[in-house]
């Protein structure tokens, strides 16, 4: 690799001008906060932050699983032109169970009639182009787990958004925390401590990072949980049987 490409893999590239640490612009917030989905505006700004909180030297892009119309990587791909990195957003924009007809987050209107399924990939696209963030912002359409069959480049970031059944969450987990570079941040959605107020596995995954040894948490906001990886093995742990 050519030093001028390590230099922007690093994010040394960062446009001149620009101040990681500050909050996105006016304009970009009001689109997020516009965008369909499911990040209340605080725990975007927190998720916006983390992303720009790490150290140019840790190598890699940014990786969101779960993207659904785009709300986060609006974040994210801010939080990505800023540091000079680029996001992945991995989604299958089939929507997850709970956005399927008859559960609590369903939304009519994204259902493709042709196919009978939802698609939420033209909504994410316009938002994406509508914010400018196309130069920086990848959509990778596929299943979380097949996507990180074939991954093997080291992350910046990894935002979990995905699907919160135990099943997919706990896949996203094994599938990807091992790929968060040391430096590098973790972000979980919707971990609920308490269990009145959500479902468990995003929790669970939450848990299973800590237990690992190998991620230490940082600040949080919401449901919204950021942990850096620390520069030593990943201990594996087990998902917590079923009573
Ligand atoms: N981050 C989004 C919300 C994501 S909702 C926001 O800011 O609004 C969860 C998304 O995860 C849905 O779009 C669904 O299609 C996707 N998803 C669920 N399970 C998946 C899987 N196994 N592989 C890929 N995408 C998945
Ligand atoms: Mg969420």
């Amino acid at each position: 690799m050519s030093s001028s490409s390590a230099d922007a893999r690093a994010g040394a590239a960062r446009p001149a001008g620009i101040d990681p640490a500050t909050g996105p612009s006016a304009e970009l917030r009001r689109r997020a906060e516009a965008a369909r989905g499911f990040l209340p505006t605080e725990e975007g700004l927190a998720l916006h932050g983390a992303a720009c909180s790490v150290r140019a030297e840790v190598l890699g892009p940014m990786l969101e699983i779960g993207s659904y119309c785009g709300k986060s990587a609006l974040y994210l791909g801010d939080a990505a032109r800023r540091t000079g990195r680029v996001l992945f957003c991995v989604d299958h924009h089939r929507g997850s169970e709970e956005n399927q007809p008859g559960w609590e987050w369903h939304e009519p209107d994204l259902v493709d009639a042709a196919v009978g399924r939802l698609d939420t990939l033209p909504h994410f696209r316009r938002a994406v182009y509508d914010a400018g963030l196309e130069d920086v912002v990848v959509a990778v359409v596929g299943e979380s787990a097949t996507v990180a069959r074939w991954w093997t480049t080291p992350l910046a970031l990894l935002f979990i958004d995905g699907g919160h059944g135990e099943d997919p969450a706990h896949r996203d987990y094994e599938c990807w925390a091992p790929l968060v570079a040391p430096g590098g941040r973790l972000a979980i959605h919707d971990v609920f401590p308490d269990p009145a107020d959500g479902g468990r596995p995003p929790f669970e995954i939450f848990g299973r990072a800590l237990a690992s040894g190998a991620f230490a948490e940082l600040e949080g906001c919401g449901s919204l949980r950021v942990l850096q990886r620390l520069d030593v093995p990943l201990r594996p742990t087990a998902r917590p049987s079923v009573p």
